[in-house]
């Protein structure tokens, strides 16, 4: 165990088989099994299709907290899969994906989910790092439009060094952006983040089957974090900004 006596959230993982390019999946026993020998207590996942959350949510809704994955040209339709998923399997959330889908994160196309995400007071995670589509700023443009919807960017900016600088200070200027730190190669940044944007708003994610959690563990443990700062990003900040509530 890397973190003794600290359970850990998983902000962002995923289940099921990603073909393509990936050819990579993961099965809900072996995150289970996985997420065991790591002491992550609880795990926030988002899968295509969306059922493949819903089961999981269903049967460990102690451990799983499953988000709705909507394409925002879906229009109403994805509207309304929001509300079904909230009320049918116990969504506590959305995920975007610009770079999937090709929209603009910050695109009109997304208001009509947003809009919903703030009726139902969900916070809605959005993929980043990846020009045109998913950059930090649009994100913050996003964020802009919608104060009262906590905004997850997923990999706080992602592989490149622009873009990492970019997200934090996106999300030092929009207090409802949360920075996700899965898939972020630099160890510096997170505590970077944690003293620009704040120690309430960067939270780990593993992004599995993508990452594996020893190596996204292992980054957090060299950032160079007291117990304080750890205990936050582990655990604390997402179980307050995401609203989980687990055993
Ligand atoms: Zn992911």
């Amino acid at each position: 165990m890397i973190f003794e006596g600290i359970p850990i959230v998983d902000a962002h993982a995923h289940l099921g088989y990603f073909g393509g390019w990936a050819d990579i999946g993961i099965a809900l026993d072996e995150l289970i099994a996985l997420n065991k020998e790591f002491n992550v207590v609880h795990t926030v996942v988002f899968s295509v299709p969306n059922s493949i959350s819903a089961e999981a949510a269903k049967k460990y809704p102690d451990k799983i907290t499953g988000y709705v994955w909507l394409n925002p040209y879906d229009g109403e339709k994805a509207v309304n899969e929001l509300r079904i998923a909230v009320k049918e399997w116990g969504c506590k959330g959305v995920k975007l994906h610009p770079l999937f889908q090709a929209f603009v994160a910050d695109d009109p196309v997304v208001y009509p989910i947003m809009d919903e995400a703030k009726k139902l007071k969900l916070p809605v995670a959005i993929h980043s790092g990846h020009p045109p589509f998913s950059l930090p700023w649009s994100i913050g443009e996003l964020a802009e439009v919608y104060p009262d919807v906590t905004i997850v960017m997923l990999h706080m900016g992602h592989g490149h060094g622009v873009y990492i600088r970019a997200a934090i200070n996106t999300a030092k200027r929009h207090s409802n952006i949360v920075l996700e730190t899965s898939g972020m190669p630099m160890h510096t940044k997170i505590k970077e983040a944690m003293e620009v944007v704040g120690e309430d708003r960067v939270m780990y994610g593993c992004d599995i089957p993508f990452h594996h959690p020893s190596v996204e563990l292992q980054r957090v443990k060299m950032a160079g974090l007291n117990d304080h700062q750890l205990r936050k990003i582990l655990h604390d900040n997402a179980v307050e900004k995401l609203r989980l509530s687990f055993k």
